[in-house]
């Protein structure tokens, strides 16, 4: 868990010091914030012989087990491809209701729930609608508008959230070498995990790269370095779809009619769809209508 997790931390810890602790939590909130760091903690302590307070001892066998990775009383789940299947809820509905091999809680964890299909999500109802005591459920989700309804009412749900960006922002340069500073950077304090991860996969100046192609759209410097970026890490379109917004609000600020700025917006949201729905989309040709109503637009 991460620093800027304290005060959520503190809130759940009464809640169990207050006997009001959720058999089934839903941390939910942007990709990066440390949501599964967060979940694996929580099992962590749970899982502790001396689980008060939501504190693990490190000392017990429980938690011993939990650090080399061999719990029998966790189970994690995630999604294997695109999605999480049917068969792994029933496995997980069975292990929820064997006892527990260390006579303490059993938790398990679901990455990315909102990756479960329709049916898993329907074998998971019946886990969450009876609760066993000492059992625990414990689902992360990036977006909470793709869960079904029934399974949202039966759990507790809790925003994961950078709240303190002094805290985030100290946590990113520190995972960064001391010359990387780029001026997009503070606009992902919420996102730390996901700067620390752009850094580890070599990302950061592809995407300044994006950055400054947005900028300075209309003289689309380097589109084919961009649209070569675009192709081989689509993952990074929200990033450039991003900027650009970013580009056309500052724009209007400046004094961009706003008949203009609402057709460039459309044009922006045509690409951002187009890139979602399209499979095989022709991204150099998408992008170049993009940029041809923006030049037209912005004068
Ligand atoms: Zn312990």
């Amino acid at each position: 868990m991460y620093a800027w997790h304290e005060t959520l931390w503190q809130q759940l810890a009464q809640s169990q010091r207050q006997h009001r602790f959720h058999h089934a939590l839903l941390l939910h909130g942007l990709v990066g914030v440390g949501k599964q760091a967060l979940a694996t903690a929580l099992a962590e302590a749970l899982l502790c012989e001396q689980h008060q307070f939501l504190t693990s001892c490190g000392q017990c066998k429980s938690c011993a087990l939990f650090k080399a990775n061999t719990h029998p009383d966790l189970i994690t789940i995630a999604p294997q491809g695109q999605s999480i299947s049917v068969d792994e809820i029933r496995e997980l509905a069975s292990f929820v209701h064997h006892s527990a091999q260390q006579n303490g809680n059993k938790v398990a964890i679901i990455v990315n729930a909102h990756k479960m299909t329709h049916s898993a999500a329907n074998a998971l109802l019946k886990t969450l609608e009876e609760p066993n005591p000492g059992r625990y459920l414990l689902l992360t989700c990036d977006d909470i508008s793709q869960l079904p309804a029934t399974i949202l009412s039966r759990c507790n749900k809790i925003q994961v959230a950078v709240n303190d960006r002094d805290l985030a922002n100290e946590w990113i340069q520190q995972q960064l070498p001391s010359d990387i500073d780029y001026p997009w950077l503070n606009g992902f304090v919420d996102q730390p995990l996901k700067v620390q991860q752009w850094y580890l996969d070599n990302q950061l100046e592809l995407i300044d790269m994006l950055y400054k192609f947005a900028s300075d759209v209309k003289a689309s410097h380097n589109f084919e370095s961009v649209q070569r970026i675009l192709s081989d890490t689509p993952e990074l379109v929200d990033v450039l779809c991003l900027f650009i917004q970013q580009h056309l609000k500052a724009s209007l600020l400046n004094g961009l009619a706003l008949q203009a700025y609402n057709e460039a917006q459309k044009a922006l949201n045509q690409f951002m769809a187009d890139n979602k729905q399209i499979l095989g989309l022709n991204q150099s040709l998408a992008l170049s209508k993009l940029v041809n109503t923006i030049k037209r637009t912005i004068k």
